[in-house]
């Protein structure tokens, strides 16, 4: 019997179907019975466990209310105290996204109101967190959603299809081709393929003044073949490359988390954005951007997904950043279980729980290196945020001024909560930049912070992101203000390696006064001028009206390390030791060469395991 006769056979007699369909790894049955619809059916439990898919009851559209009527039902039925911000219908899938302030309150207790609100209207109800502080990203990613619910139902009941229903080849082979990150930083890229399948992990550039990219022109990789693309997280080393593919004719899927995707989106749209103002050129358009956004699937962490037909995906928190994953690949039934760790942090911050360990089999593990090196130990999360109050406070209260060069993603929300979460921290803290942006995309996802930072937003009622001490910079005129202020403040702004953008324009105006200081937070690239100042430069170039000037460097210049969302030596060995199984075989990626090599040789010498250091466009068996 197939899977959709067996669905058939297990639902209720008087269900009515009307239409049973894959939608992606999900199989949707479509019923005309509005009781089976709202029935909180044992047969569907009954059916998941036998079947172990993912099963969703939704109502045929001939039963589906009137959308008026029942966007005023659902206003009515929600308490004021929810914050109710829109809701929004998808006739296609019989759906209607109702996003709120607070979604437990749409919910309600064990589910009540939602279940009300489905039997009397008989639509299909999602409820979705409406960020805190508005965000034109996800307001358009939710809009392109919406607008395309036709073409996406198609498109998920086409990989469905492949999914569930393309001849099987037995899997007597499973192999790894390495097209970027490979003994170096930047561009990470990975094909995986089986006789039945091809999919490639991450899809980053390596950006420099002549940025590079994978290495997708060889023989192995087809773009007509691919059946998955899979990020791990949003920074452009892992995602800067991805849209390329939309522009080049692949239709699959990218998948990814919630929080991946919007930032992913932010950063591409910016990256494109760049290369025009700054004449190099992108390598793809927004259209681009736009497509990959049609063309996503979002998972939650360790929800199992089918991707191909004999490949199952599942995401687990990486403690990177917001939304970063490590990806588990379970290939054929059974037969090999690999993990990719993209970047991960194995050490609680602010932010992010530490990576997870809990994984049933491990036979490759694919990890990152970027701090391989014996020596590459950093001090610890605690004494960095003690370290960068002390200097803080010290600057402060001599009446100065700070400035926190930083990337607009995840460094800058770990800095805003150290600040926020400081007892009476009573100073303004100035945000410039994108990182207002990014910081709004941090407001729409708490379920992916940390359990410390979720219970102060969930229990306490204090979300540390909307402390009244931030302010926005959103104009020239509001930056002018700022610098021009004698009241002691702090500035966090874009970019962190102080190339170009309002974290210079600030420099310009602060460095001169000895009461100030500069506080590098994260790592300054070889060239910049981060990295000058960082080496002592007293007198730096810098452009006032088109016109070269030199700049003295007085304010006080300071380094601290240890907030680095990657693992530093000892975490990636222990990493290793503290993993639930015991991989057979370690496949030591990004990282500058000796690393890559001298963390490989670490790990076979405590673990007796067998390790691997591929170069670009080797390809390795793993079966
Ligand atoms: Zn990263």
């Amino acid at each position: 019997m197939n899977i959709i006769d067996e669905v058939k056979a297990g639902l209720p007699a008087d269900a009515d179907v009307s239409d049973i369909a894959f939608e992606g790894s999900e199989i949707v049955v479509y019923v005309k019975n509005p009781e089976t619809f709202t029935a909180n059916g044992t047969f569907i439990r009954a059916l998941v466990s036998k079947l172990k898919k993912r099963i969703e009851i939704r109502p045929d559209p001939s039963i589906t209310k009137d959308m008026e009527e029942v966007r005023e039902t659902i206003k009515k039925a929600i308490p004021e105290a929810a914050g109710l911000e829109e809701i929004t219908f998808e006739p296609a899938f019989s759906r209607v996204t109702i996003e709120a302030l607070k979604p437990g309150l749409v919910i309600g207790k064990g589910g009540e109101l939602l279940r009300k609100i489905k039997s009397d209207t008989h639509w299909a109800t999602v409820v979705k967190r409406a960020p805190a502080i508005q965000s034109d990203v996800v307001a358009t990613i939710r809009k392109v959603l919406f607008k395309e619910s036709e073409f996406r139902r198609k498109f998920l009941n086409d990989i469905g299809k492949r999914i569930h229903t393309a001849d099987k080849k037995e899997i007597d082979w499973v192999r790894l081709t390495a097209l970027g990150a490979f003994r170096e930083v930047g561009r990470s890229c990975m094909q995986i393929s089986t006789p039945n399948s091809r999919v490639i992990m991450d899809c980053g550039v390596k950006p420099s003044t002549k940025p590079e990219y994978p290495y997708l022109q060889i023989p192995e990789f087809d773009i007509r073949a691919l059946d998955a693309v899979i990020i791990s997280h949003s920074h452009l080393d892992h995602v800067g490359f991805m849209p390329y593919l939309y522009e080049y004719g692949y239709e699959g899927p990218v998948y990814s988390t919630s929080p991946t995707r919007d930032l992913m989106t932010l950063l591409c749209l910016d990256y494109v954005d760049i290369g025009e103002r700054e004449g190099g050129g992108s390598p793809y358009t927004t259209r681009a951007v736009e497509k990959a956004i049609k063309h996503s699937i979002t998972l939650e962490y360790g929800e199992v997904s089918d991707i191909t037909p004999d490949m199952r995906v599942t995401l687990q928190n990486a403690g990177h950043m917001l939304g970063s994953a490590l990806v588990h690949l379970h290939v054929g039934e059974g037969l090999h279980n690999i993990v990719y760790t993209g970047d991960y942090n194995f050490e609680r911050s602010k932010l992010s729980e530490p990576t997870f360990t809990d994984f049933q089999r491990i036979e490759t593990l694919i990890t990152e290196s970027t701090y391989g090196a014996a020596n590459a130990i950093q001090p610890s999360r605690v004494d960095a945020e003690r370290k960068l109050i002390d200097k803080v406070m010290a600057t402060l209260k001599r009446g100065g001024k700070v400035l926190i060069p930083s990337f607009a993603v995840e460094r800058a929300q770990e800095m805003m909560i150290v600040l926020a979460t400081q007892k009476d921290f009573n100073y303004p803290v100035y945000l410039d930049g994108m990182l207002w942006d990014a910081t709004a995309i941090h407001t729409t996802y708490p379920e992916y912070m940390s359990r410390e930072l979720q219970y102060k937003i969930f229990h306490q009622g204090e979300n540390p992101f909307l402390s009244p001490i931030f302010k926005r910079v959103g104009s020239a005129t509001e930056r002018k203000e700022v610098i021009n202020s004698t009241e002691p403040c702090v500035v966090i702004a874009t970019s962190g390696m102080l190339v170009g953008g309002p974290s210079v324009e600030y420099l310009k105006h602060f460095a001169e006064d000895e009461k100030n200081t500069l506080l590098f937070v994260s790592y300054q690239a070889e060239g910049t001028l981060g990295a000058k100042i960082q080496r002592g430069w007293k007198e730096i170039p810098l452009e006032e009206k088109g016109k070269r000037v030199l700049v003295k460097v007085n304010m006080e210049v300071d380094v601290i390390d240890g907030f680095s969302g990657h693992s530093d030596r000892n975490q990636l060995l222990s990493y290793i030791h503290r993993l639930r199984d015991r991989p057979k075989r370690v496949i030591c990626v990004h990282g500058e060469e000796s690393r890559c090599l001298d963390l490989a040789h670490a790990i076979h010498k405590n673990f007796r395991i067998e390790t691997l250091v591929p170069r670009n466009l080797e390809t390795v068996r793993l079966v």
